[in-house]
């Protein structure tokens, strides 16, 4: 066991930081300890992202820091994690002396390993003897190599089963929302992209440990799962093919985006696990989850078998992360993103009549190599045809070893692309004021998440409350409350306040992902209403969030 301290830094992506939540799961059951401050760790770990330009140069910016404290004579471990470091290779060792090893995103389980060796090494005063094979774990070219290769190595599924059953591990939103990955890596290839190359192939969990992780986290107290997954719709478990040992099944390859040119995607004899089959067993196999999520969806083979479940199960949240990342044909086919933005309005509309209420967000790049006028005034007419709540906009980054890189010049100049992206700005905040003014005198259910920033300071430890699953937490009665069962807590007219409190702004998010704020009744702690479901009734909106206040009694979603 190691009593050695760690402090870990995500750069990117959700998908990065339940990496980053496995990997300390992993180390402290190794008896690792983390701190928030690096100048007082003996570990400094950077879990890096690579998909644009911008998340690497503020990470090389941090590695950077350490290494001039390094050579000022600490003896701190330096390690690079996930995307950059599998990008960049063996290279980014050899370039910067200081970082002391290196560990892809598809070999996070031999982080231990890496940590070992190198403290070991640094004892007997051998550490530059050290092989590059000791203190580097990259996947390179393999996990692409071959289907059964990829599913037979998949001693990473390990890694994701083991935080369900980490009892200490404490998770998002006072404990109570956690991630759940269902696919790994992608095989879309869109020519902008990093992904396939630094995480590799397509790798589609089996459902049962799907299911079985989500029903570890509801009897942790955990009541929101965000499934992960680069396109998650495209999800599907062929029963019967490979099984390991024992008869347990094993991850699967998926196909490429090829597979779906052809129409429909089937699933004879019913042999498989589909995206739809999959939300409904976790929905009625694991009742504890009140709100299910997922991310990110993709816009072409979205069925209305997927739609339909959503609209039928009052816990799925009807909230649909799309990215369209441009309104124009040419540009989609020069991305390689498989569909026309014909088929991405048919998709919207289709949602929109078929899911109540549904909450909409997306991607756009901006500047992509050969981007017109005409092709930008595409997008804009797209970010004003459809009700997105969000889009994530972002300025086209030419990434190394993607399709894009060496097929187009990056023609479009910087200056055009700021302008661009501030237009479609602008241009979302419009939408978005519209998409949340609709919510104004209707009743919400708000999954609490925080004190309001504005409030933090008037709540002692405030930015860190979270009544962690098992604690106890008291109701509006002064009742006391186990935090499973108190997740959707009732709020009666007749109150007796358990001490004296002011009210005090909170914040949380409805179950189409819109940003809430109300007060917190006077006399009730504000933190103990912190991973509770609460009504609440919008009297105002704005571009990026409602306002409003606590009805008395609740009501669930139906
Ligand atoms: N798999 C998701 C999909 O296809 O919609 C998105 C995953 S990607 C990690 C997140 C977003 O980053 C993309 O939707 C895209 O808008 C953006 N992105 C990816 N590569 C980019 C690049 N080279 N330059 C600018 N933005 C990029
Ligand atoms: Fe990247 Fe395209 Fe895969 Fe999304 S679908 S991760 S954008 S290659």
């Amino acid at each position: 066991m190691s009593n050695r301290t760690v402090y870990l830094e995500t750069f990117g992506c959700q998908m990065n930081e339940l990496d980053s939540e496995l990997v300390q799961g992993q180390l402290e059951a190794l008896g690792y300890r983390f701190t928030e401050d690096d100048a007082r760790a003996d570990i400094v770990l950077y879990n890096t992202c690579s998909v644009r330009e911008q998340a690497e140069n503020k990470a090389m910016s941090r590695v950077g820091v350490i290494s001039q404290r390094k050579r000022e004579g600490s003896a701190v471990i330096l390690g690079v994690l996930g995307c950059m470091a599998e990008r960049d290779g063996r290279d980014m060792i050899r370039r910067h002396p200081q970082i002391d090893l290196m560990c892809g995103p598809s070999e996070l389980d031999r982080l231990p390993m890496l940590l070992d060796n190198v403290s070991r090494a640094r004892l007997s005063e051998h550490a530059q003897r050290l092989s590059l094979d000791e203190r580097v774990a990259l996947a390179g070219k393999r996990s692409r190599r071959s289907k059964a290769l990829a599913a037979a190595e998949d001693s990473l599924e390990i890694l994701d089963l083991s935080r369900a059953f980490n009892p200490d591990l404490d998770a998002k939103s006072g404990g109570r929302s956690a991630y759940v990955r269902i696919t790994r890596g992608c095989n879309k290839f869109c020519t902008y992209c990093v992904v396939p190359n630094t995480r590799g192939a397509e790798v589609h969990r089996p459902p049962d440990e799907i299911v079985e992780e989500c029903r570890q986290l509801a009897e942790r107290g955990v009541i929101e799962v965000t499934l992960l997954g680069q396109t998650v719709n495209h999800y599907r478990y062929t029963h019967g093919t490979a099984l390991a040992e024992g008869g347990r099944e094993v991850a699967q390859v998926g196909p490429s985006l090829n597979a779906f040119r052809t129409g429909r995607f089937e699933n004879p004899n019913g042999r498989a696990t589909t995206f739809a089959d999959l939300l409904q067993r976790i929905h009625d196999e694991v009742p504890g989850i009140q709100r299910l999520r997922f991310v990110t969806s993709y816009p072409r083979d979205f069925g209305d078998d997927i739609l339909e479940v959503i609209a039928g199960s009052p816990r799925i949240c009807p909230y649909l992360h799309v990215p369209a990342q441009s309104g124009s044909n040419r540009m989609l086919k020069l991305m390689n993103r498989g569909y026309t933005i014909e088929e991405y309005y048919e998709f919207i509309d289709r949602a929109v009549r078929l899911v109540p209420d549904v909450s909409i967000a997306g991607d756009i790049i901006v500047g992509f190599p050969g981007e017109s006028d005409n092709d930008f005034a595409a997008t804009v007419e797209l970010l004003r045809s459809v009700p997105f709540k969000n889009n994530f906009i972002f300025k086209y980054s030419p990434r190394p070893d993607t399709a894009a890189i060496t097929r187009f010049e990056d023609d479009v100049p910087d200056e055009v692309k700021r302008e661009r992206n501030n237009i479609l700005l602008a241009v979302q905040a419009e939408v978005s004021e519209a998409v949340h003014a609709r919510w104004v005198g209707r009743k919400v259910d708000v999954l609490v998440e925080q004190v309001s920033k504005r409030d933090q300071h008037r709540v002692p430890n405030a930015a860190a409350a979270s009544p962690h699953p098992g604690s106890v937490a008291l109701t509006t009665e002064g009742r006391a409350l186990r935090a499973p069962e108190s997740a959707t807590k009732e709020l009666s007219g007749d109150a007796s306040p358990s001490f004296a409190m002011p009210s005090i702004q909170l914040s949380g998010r409805t179950a189409g992902d819109l940003i809430t704020f109300f007060d917190s009744p006077a006399g009730i702690d504000p933190t103990s209403l912190i991973g509770t479901i609460q009504k609440v009734r919008i009297h105002e909106s704005g571009v990026l969030s409602l306002n409003g206040s606590l009805t008395r009694g609740h009501e669930r979603r139906s």
